[in-house]
């Protein structure tokens, strides 16, 4: 688990053995609040998941368009 500093978005890796725990400080710019646990995909999956799913809506459309058209 991953966690992400609000003030400068450095990714950070928890402390600890299990690499779960909070880190106390970001090692980029220094601030001790705002560390927020990554949530989630990555937003590079989510961006692939998009396109996925628009390129499905996009074939679908354009199959009931030239099912009609045709
Ligand atoms: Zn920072």
């Amino acid at each position: 688990m991953g966690y992400l500093c609000s003030q400068c978005h450095t990714r950070l890796e928890g402390g600890g053995e299990s690499k779960d725990e909070p880190p106390h400080r970001c090692t980029q710019c220094g601030a001790e609040a705002g560390l927020e646990k990554e949530k989630g995909m990555p937003p590079a999956m989510r961006y692939f998941g998009f396109v996925v799913v628009g390129a499905a809506v996009a074939a679908l459309s354009g199959g009931i368009i030239s099912r009609v058209a045709g």
